[in-house]
């Protein structure tokens, strides 16, 4: 008898409050992909190719980037352009094996290739994952500021 009465009178008024509670808290949840989380300021995704501010390729084929991955994602060829400047004529990136280490970022001299925010890449095909050197160049005239300056500050807060 006592047991159900308490049963009536404290638990469910407790289960009833916890529910209202939660329903007129603010959800924990996002509703993605309308809404996109924002990344963390070091967050590692897909590749980008940078340029100067002129727009020329900043990528001179050096190799160090690849010689520095340790998944062997990497593929270039370089040439040169009539003023005799070296360039890559092919980069690609195989993003299957790329294990978002960021060791490519790190080694590169020219300040070319960073690892950016972007995180929705899935496809249905093995092949559509080797980005070519069009795919990561940023585009021209540039959409938005460039990152350099922002990940030299995120790379080196003890510096800058
Ligand atoms: S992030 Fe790491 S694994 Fe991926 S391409 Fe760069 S060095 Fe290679
Ligand atoms: S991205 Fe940088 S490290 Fe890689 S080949 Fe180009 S200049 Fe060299």
């Amino acid at each position: 008898m006592w047991k159900a009465l308490k049963q009536v009178f404290v638990a469910i008024p407790i289960g009833l409050f916890t529910t209202l509670k939660n329903f007129i808290r603010k959800p924990v949840t996002i509703a993605y992909p309308k809404v996109k989380p924002p990344m963390y300021p070091r967050y590692r995704g897909l590749h980008f190719l940078e340029r100067y501010e002129d727009g020329t390729e900043r990528c001179v084929c050096c190799g160090l980037c690849a010689a520095n991955c340790p998944a062997d994602a990497i593929y270039m060829e370089g040439a040169e352009t009539e003023k005799g400047e070296r360039y890559a004529k092919v980069y690609e990136i195989n993003e299957i094996r790329c294990i978002f280490c960021g060791y490519c970022e790190e080694a590169c001299p020219e300040e070319a290739i960073f690892l950016g925010k972007e995180y929705e890449f899935a496809a249905d095909d093995r092949d559509k994952f080797i980005y070519t050197k069009d795919d990561l160049l940023v585009p021209w005239p540039r959409k938005k500021p460039s990152e350099v300056e922002f990940k030299r500050k995120t790379r080196r807060p003890d510096v800058y």
